[in-house]
């Protein structure tokens, strides 16, 4: 053990160095220096395992002599010597994150030694402390707090020096799906692996932190701009975007990096942080691995996406939303076939919302859980006015968002709304994105053979967007295709469109699903449906979305089977004009 004695009183040196010789104490290395100046130039050169510090020095007294030495080495315990004059005043000097103080020397030498030794125990494990505080257990890279107090100092230094600092924010792209499919310990060699690929990409002294989860921030100093910035990210990108090999299988993954620059975008360390993340959501959106900086525009995006949200929780709870039905026409037997429900806010401020904007809003706050639960709730509601006047039905569909449907228990959710309601499961259709299918088919394919179960009819909206897995399509249990209005817009006039639109009018065909064209306008794009064996149609050429009353009508043609829908309310198609 290398002990550094600070004491100019040279008796009592000579007393320390007498006892230890004493006791033949062979495993202490002593190192005596009698002054300030010469303890921080000896702890600058060489490393000791503790320092024993007089208070009354030619060059320092008191705290004076304790703040010399932690500054100069912060990691090494000090054990304060004390005369029995001012004990107390060592005693308020333990505050100072000392480790133990000694009267001088009252006790024998295995007193003393044991103090020291005692007071190196300690340190050792408050380092261990302050490191478990500072550093993420797993990846053995800072930790949020650490990061934080870190820009905190960057940004300062910044300040002085007008130079630039540059906060990432990154977060992986599929880290869920490693998790998911290969397990937690993959998972967590993934983000360890990460952590070390980042910590090589940058520079020494910038700094790589752990936030959480898959996120993880970079720290960088110095930059003379944004140009610096976008390098380093395009580096990120490329190394990460490098195969890894976890439990000798080779995953590839991507991140998505969002950037701001202090001080350009904002001055508090909160904000900066917002603003990265901010900018990361943006370069996921824009398709993921790539990175995007953060702008003005993002922060007033933010702003009324807080604003909306906030509406959105108002108008949930004053019931300001509203139902409208949109007709679903079967072209073989021009009757009506169904209705799909749409949301309707009429803002008494703002006018009519569309559901455009303000659904991704409620999505993303989670507030399209009851929104949802509302508009099913609604929807049988409507089912059983009309059938108590005696009118018949069709079935009527209804829109499910990710949030929705992922669920645990939204099946059971589905079953306890129609059983409360009194509706029979045939007459409602549940309508999902095949984007959201799509994303974790496994277990979706779970989830689906459960909504089945409850008896309702499944069918694959705005389908021909996303990437369909043809061999999970087979699997999945749904009754309808709906065929994305984008192909049944261009499909009389753009040659791909129009192969699309056959394709999958073939495709249900051949898995015995139905397909429904939306956002049928013109004749033209319906004659041309029904020559490639369209069954069902649904578009502003057959009617506008109706409210509850206004499909009355619609209806009571239903009774006169004679003259049915189409002759009543449709307009002559290509078909009925021959
Ligand atoms: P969607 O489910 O694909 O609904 C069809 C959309 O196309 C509706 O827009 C409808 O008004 C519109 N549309 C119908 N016929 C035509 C046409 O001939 N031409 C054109 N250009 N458009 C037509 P809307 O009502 O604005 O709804 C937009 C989207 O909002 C819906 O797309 C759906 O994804 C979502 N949405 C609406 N209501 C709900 C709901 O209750 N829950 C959830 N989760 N989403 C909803
Ligand atoms: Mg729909
Ligand atoms: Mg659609």
């Amino acid at each position: 053990m290398k002990l550094l004695l600070v004491e100019d009183n040279l008796e009592d040196a000579d007393f320390l160095a007498a006892s230890l010789r004493r006791h033949k104490v062979s495993d202490v290395e002593l190192n005596h220096v009698t002054t300030l100046r010469d303890a921080v130039h000896q702890l600058s050169l060489e490393r000791f395992d503790v320092v024993l510090l007089d208070l009354h020095l030619p060059d320092g007294s008191g705290l004076e002599c304790v703040d010399a030495i932690q500054a100069a080495e912060a990691t090494t315990p000090v054990v304060v010597l004390s005369g029995q004059d001012d004990e107390d005043f060592a005693l308020s000097i333990l505050n100072k994150g000392v480790q133990d103080y000694l009267v001088k020397w009252e006790g024998e030498t295995r007193t003393i030694l044991r103090a020291i030794r005692y007071a190196v125990e300690r340190k050792r494990s408050e380092l261990r402390l302050n490191y478990l505080a500072q550093y993420d257990p797993l990846t053995e890279i800072p930790n949020r707090q650490y990061f934080q107090e870190q820009l905190e100092r960057a940004t300062a230094r910044a300040r002085r020096e007008g130079r630039k600092v540059a906060l990432f924010f990154l977060d992986l792209d599929q880290f869920k799906v490693v998790n998911d499919t290969l397990g937690h310990d993959a998972g967590d060699s993934l983000l360890r692996e990460m952590a070390d690929r980042l910590r090589r990409s940058i520079r020494a002294g910038d700094i790589v932190a752990r936030l959480g989860g898959d996120e993880f921030a970079v720290l960088l100093e110095g930059l003379t701009g944004a140009l610096d910035a976008e390098t380093i990210a395009r580096s990120i990108l490329d190394v990460i975007a490098e195969p890894f090999h976890i439990n000798g299988r080779e995953v590839t993954v991507t991140t998505s990096i969002g950037i701001t620059i202090y001080p350009n975008d904002n001055s508090d360390i909160s904000t900066l942080l917002k603003n990265a993340d901010i900018a990361m959501y943006q370069a996921k959106e824009n398709g993921r691995n790539n990175f995007k900086f953060f702008t003005e525009s993002m922060h007033a995006e933010l702003l009324e996406y807080h604003r909306l949200e906030q509406e959105i929780r108002e108008a949930i709870n004053s019931e300001l939303f509203t139902l409208v039905y949109q007709p679903k026409v079967n072209l073989i037997t021009r009757k009506l076939e169904g209705l799909e429900a749409l949301l309707r806010w009429n803002h008494p401020e703002r006018g009519a919302i569309s559901p455009n904007d303000f659904i991704p809003v409620a999505e993303q706050s989670g507030h399209i859980i009851p929104l949802g639960n509302w508009v099913l709730n609604e929807v049988c509601r409507t089912l059983n006015r009309w059938q108590a006047t005696g009118l018949p039905v069709v079935p009527v569909s209804v829109n499910v968002s990710a949030r929705q449907f992922q669920q645990a228990d939204f099946h059971k959710r589905v079953a306890g709304v129609l059983q409360r309601q009194g509706v029979d499961a045939s007459l409602v259709e549940l309508e999902l994105t095949e984007r959201l299918l799509m994303e974790d088919t496994a277990s979706a394919q779970d989830c689906l053979q459960q909504l089945k179960g409850t008896g309702v009819r499944i069918s694959i909206d705005d389908f021909g967007t996303g990437h369909s897995c043809l061999n999970y399509l087979r699997r999945f249990p749904i009754d309808v295709l709906k065929i994305d209005k984008s192909f049944v817009h261009d499909a009389d006039q753009s040659e791909d469109a129009a192969i699309i639109v056959e394709a999958i009018i073939s495709l249900a065909r051949s898995l015995q699903l139905a397909t429904v064209a939306e956002g049928i306008e013109t004749r033209e794009q319906l004659s041309f449906l029904v020559e490639r064996g369209c069954t069902v149609a649904q578009g502003f050429l057959f009617g506008q979305p109706l409210n509850h009353n206004e499909v009355v009508p619609f209806l009571e043609d239903l009774i006169d089977d004679a003259a049915g829908f189409a002759t009543a309310r449709l307009p002559g198609s290509a078909q009925r004009a021959s």
